[in-house]
């Protein structure tokens, strides 16, 4: 609203509202940092005709800004979906499933293998907010259906799950469900929505923590939701406006900046993720390696039909029963090159380690040995198996 007989105003007035002078037509490949709270609107009308699910008009920052919805825009094309919703973290927006499509009475059915935090989630859910939840063996395929109640409204599914690694036949599960008329959400993280699609598999919602191979960098935390229903992607926005939780445009355009090198840098952690996975299959030390492109892997075979274009980074190897927790961790802790830390998607090399049969509550885990999971960054192939290698003779000697 600002015009022209500004110069006579108060400089104060005109330091808040300025005549930029700004030449029209700069153009960048860089999408703009659009920072809001207040979103301004040009007249009452304007603002008196907004209707909250109306993705085409700017409402308040919260709900939005350019910076964000082009982030948006963009991962569902990654993916093939149709609508995207961005959250704080990975979890928020697993969070953003759960409140946007169940209720107390409800039941959710949740894979064995699942990410912790969702499991801690539903359990909070279940504990404090009448919801049901079961946890089912993550290859179970159709065997689903015994799992599913009359009042069943969401199934969870994750493959590979992101510590055990199994690979679900997501088929099987999503035709089981669709049948009954279950929503299905997939927490899609591992694959980045690269390397497996989860619409062309009928499944209804993908979950991806930005966090991770989007952010590339190890120092963002965002989340999304994406669909390719309409009403999915209003219940979502709905729960989203009142949990009231939204990004900010600097976050955004960081993860914008890193998605144009995201395939590529996915490619080069597959090269030596696999690389180093195949060696450490030749190691004494080590009873299985869990990488869905090798055999040990439960799933392979759905990895083989559904995924294409490599498996990333992660994966876990199983070290033989013989071995104490304490030479694990010795082994861990020997790694020079590989830190200790949560999450993974960045250039740099993680390890930790995991007493599965202590996270299962739905299926037996076969293993007795300690299961270390690796992330593999984006340091040199030798560098890394000659630290493993090291690491071994010093914990194993
Ligand atoms: C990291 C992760 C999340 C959560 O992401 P945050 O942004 O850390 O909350 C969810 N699912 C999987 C599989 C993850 O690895």
């Amino acid at each position: 609203m600002t015009d022209s007989s500004n110069k006579d105003r108060d400089l104060q007035t005109r330091i808040v509202q300025p005549e930029d002078r700004i030449t029209p037509g700069f153009e960048s490949f860089s999408v703009p940092v659009a920072r809001a709270s207040t979103v301004v609107f040009p007249d009452l009308a304007s603002m008196r005709s907004l209707v909250w699910s109306d993705d085409s008009k700017w409402r308040y920052g919260l709900h939005g800004t350019p910076t964000t919805i082009a982030l948006a825009q963009r991962l569902a094309a990654i993916e093939g979906g149709e609508f995207a919703l961005l959250q704080p973290s990975g979890l928020a927006a697993i969070s953003n499933v759960y409140f946007g499509l169940v209720k107390a009475g409800d039941h959710v059915l949740i894979p064995d293998n699942a990410y912790g935090p969702n499991r801690d989630h539903a359990d909070w859910l279940v504990e404090d907010f009448g919801l049901e939840a079961t946890y089912y063996d993550p290859m179970t395929g159709a065997g689903i259906a015994d799992s599913i109640r009359p009042n069943t409204k969401l199934i969870w599914l994750e493959a590979p799950g992101s510590v055990t690694m199994e690979v679900q036949d997501v088929p099987a599960i999503v035709a089981v469900a669709r049948a009954k008329g279950i929503v299905t959400a997939i927490d899609n993280t591992y694959s980045a929505g690269l390397t497996f699609k989860p619409f062309e598999h009928g499944v209804d919602i993908s979950v991806q923590a930005l966090t991770k191979y989007q952010s590339g960098g190890s120092d963002i935390l965002m989340g999304a939701t994406i669909t390719r229903d309409a009403e999915l992607h209003k219940k979502l926005k709905r729960a989203r406006m009142r949990m009231g939780i939204g990004v900010s445009a600097d976050d955004a355009s960081l993860v914008l900046r890193s998605l144009p090198s995201m395939k590529a840098r996915y490619e080069a952690h597959d090269r030596t993720a696999f690389a180093l996975a195949q060696w450490l299959k030749t190691r004494p030390e080590v009873t299985a390696v869990l990488h869905p492109a090798l055999a040990d892997c439960p799933g392979h075979e759905f990895y083989a039909r559904d995924f294409t274009g490599g498996a990333g980074g992660l994966f876990s190897i199983v070290f033989d029963g013989r071995y104490t927790s304490a030479q694990v961790d010795a082994f861990v802790e020997a790694l020079d090159l590989f830190s200790i830390g949560w999450s993974w998607g960045g250039a740099h090399s993680l390890a930790m380690p995991y007493n599965i049969r202590s996270m299962r509550t739905a299926s037996q885990w076969p293993h007795e040995g300690v299961l270390v999971r690796f992330y593999i960054g984006l340091e040199a192939e030798a560098d890394l198996r000659a630290d493993l290698e090291a690491a071994l003779a010093k914990a194993f000697a």
